[in-house]
């Protein structure tokens, strides 16, 4: 895989596990707010070889007890030959990805290549091939939505920017989820958009931080939709 980032420790990337982090390069989407612009515009082409990560992982068998693979949009360019290594070590596997890629997601589901997954919910459906600035195949979409909540841990999330997302457009995305999986999903995330000042788009770089009160906000229109909706900020 095209490995650009490795982080040894993460206390945050996989909730309740002591993982390291690795974050591909290249997407399918272009949005905005994107805080990973070097990953996607990927203009330098050194990757960490698959071989470093997994002698790093023989070492730590005792330690760690999980890898979450972000990105960029790691099913882009997906080995699983990398991922079954990783789980012949005994982790377990996060990925973090923008779901267009139902079939992937499939293989990963019925080959035990997957533990956690936590899908990205950019926007209501109306607002989403604006805010990733890409055409969206919404089927595929809702596959892979369908797909994730057949697994024991998964997480949908939306990183919610004041101005762009409204109230009105989180209670729509919680009404479709639920639609789609005809249940209530297990787990939604309210995650603060920051602004680190190196976004996809310069016109980004004056909006502000979203605050805490407002997710607080979001959380308590839409908790009747999910078993648990969580804030990050
Ligand atoms: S924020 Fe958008 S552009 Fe950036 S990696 Fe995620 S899906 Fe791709």
């Amino acid at each position: 895989m095209k490995i650009k980032g490795f982080q040894k420790l993460s206390l945050i990337d996989y909730p309740g596990k002591l993982v390291c982090s690795l974050f591909v390069v290249e997407c399918n989407f272009k949005c905005g707010f994107c805080h990973n612009p070097e990953l996607v515009l990927n203009n330098d082409k050194n990757y960490y070889p698959e071989k470093k990560i997994l002698d790093f992982l023989e070492k730590r068998k005792n330690h760690l007890e999980g890898v979450c693979i972000s990105g960029g949009e790691p099913l882009l360019n997906l080995n699983k030959d990398f991922l079954k290594k990783i789980k012949e070590l005994g982790y377990l596997i996060k990925i973090d990805t923008n779901a267009m890629f139902p079939e992937k997601i499939k293989e990963l589901i019925d080959e035990k290549l997957v533990d956690y997954l936590a899908i990205d919910i950019k926007s209501n459906k109306k607002n989403y091939e604006k805010i990733t600035n890409s055409k969206v195949d919404f089927d595929k979409l809702e596959k892979s939505i369908k797909l994730a909540s057949l697994l024991d841990d998964y997480e949908f999330r939306t990183t919610i920017i004041k101005g762009i997302h409204t109230k009105e457009e989180l209670k729509e995305i919680a009404i479709w989820l639920n639609k789609i999986i005809g249940k209530k999903p297990k787990k939604f995330c309210l995650q603060g958009f920051k602004n680190t000042g190196n976004l996809l788009d310069k016109s980004f770089e004056d909006i502000k931080d979203t605050s805490k009160d407002f997710l607080i906000e979001l959380k308590d229109l839409i908790k009747d939709y999910f078993e648990e909706v969580v804030v990050r900020v």
